[in-house]
C-alpha cells in the first residue's frame, strides 16, 4: 500500500532491511500513476518535516529507485560562511531523480562530516568524489542529466547509495564516528585534518611481537 497524498511517512532507521535492500527501477507507467506521484509528495513532505537535503524511497520502507533533494537557501543561512564556502553549498530547488546512473568525475575527493536521516542523531566524516553526473528520470518520467559538484555532488551520492542499500557507515572513516551531540561540543569548529589527525589510530597490535 502506498501512502495517501500529503502523509508524512515513517524514517526508518537502521537495522531495517529495507535500507540494506537493492531497490528496483520504475517503468514509466509506474512513474505517471498516481500512487507514485503521492508517494513523491508525501516524501517532499516528510523531508521538510525532518528536515532534510534529501531522502530516498527506502527510507520510507519501499525499495525503489527514487528519491528526492532539496537544499534550501534557509538551510545555508543558518551556517558560517566559511563552512559554507568550503563545502561548496549552494541552495538547489525540489526536484526528483528516478532510476539514476552515477557516474564519478575526475578523481577529486573531499572529506566533511555527514549525517542521515536512517542514522539519527549520529555523523562521520565520509570522503566524497568532488563532482559527478547523473543520467536519471524526473517525476514526468523525461530524461535528465545532472552534472554537480561540492555538497549537491555529495547529496546526490549520498542518496544513490541509498538505493543501492548503502549507508554512509559503509564509507566513512569510522573513528570520526560520533554523537551530532558530541559533534557539537568537540568537533565542529575544527578542520577536517585536524578531526582526523586527533582522532586516528593508535598502533594496533593483534599479538604480542
Ligand atoms: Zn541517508
Amino acid at each position: 500500500m502506498l501512502p495517501s497524498e500529503g502523509m508524512i511517512l515513517k524514517i526508518r532507521q537502521v537495522g531495517e532491511q529495507v535500507l540494506r535492500q537493492k531497490s528496483r527501477p520504475l517503468s514509466t507507467d509506474e512513474i505517471l500513476s498516481r500512487s507514485i506521484q503521492e508517494l513523491i509528495e508525501s516524501m517532499r513532505e516528510t523531508m521538510h518535516d525532518a528536515p532534510g537535503v534529501g531522502l530516498a524511497a527506502p527510507q520510507v520502507g519501499y525499495p525503489l529507485q527514487l528519491l528526492v533533494i532539496e537544499d534550501q537557501l534557509e538551510f545555508i543561512q543558518k551556517l558560517p560562511p566559511e563552512q559554507v564556502a568550503e563545502r561548496e553549498r549552494r541552495p538547489v530547488p525540489f526536484h526528483v531523480v528516478i532510476n539514476p546512473k552515477l557516474t564519478l568525475q575526475g578523481s577529486d575527493v573531499v572529506e566533511f562530516f555527514e549525517g542521515c536521516l536512517s542514522l539519527a542523531g549520529f555523523t562521520a566524516i565520509v570522503p566524497r568524489a568532488k563532482k559527478v553526473r547523473v543520467e536519471c528520470l524526473n517525476e514526468r518520467a523525461e530524461s535528465v542529466i545532472i552534472d554537480a559538484g561540492g555538497w549537491y555532488a555529495r547529496i546526490l551520492q549520498h542518496e544513490i547509495d541509498h538505493l543501492d542499500g548503502a549507508l554512509y557507515i559503509d564509507r566513512m572513516n569510522s573513528r570520526s564516528f560520533c554523537t551530532q551531540e558530541n559533534y557539537a561540543r568537540y568537533w565542529k569548529d575544527r578542520s577536517i585534518a585536524e578531526v582526523i589527525q586527533q582522532s586516528s589510530h593508535p598502533r594496533v597490535r593483534l599479538c604480542d611481537e
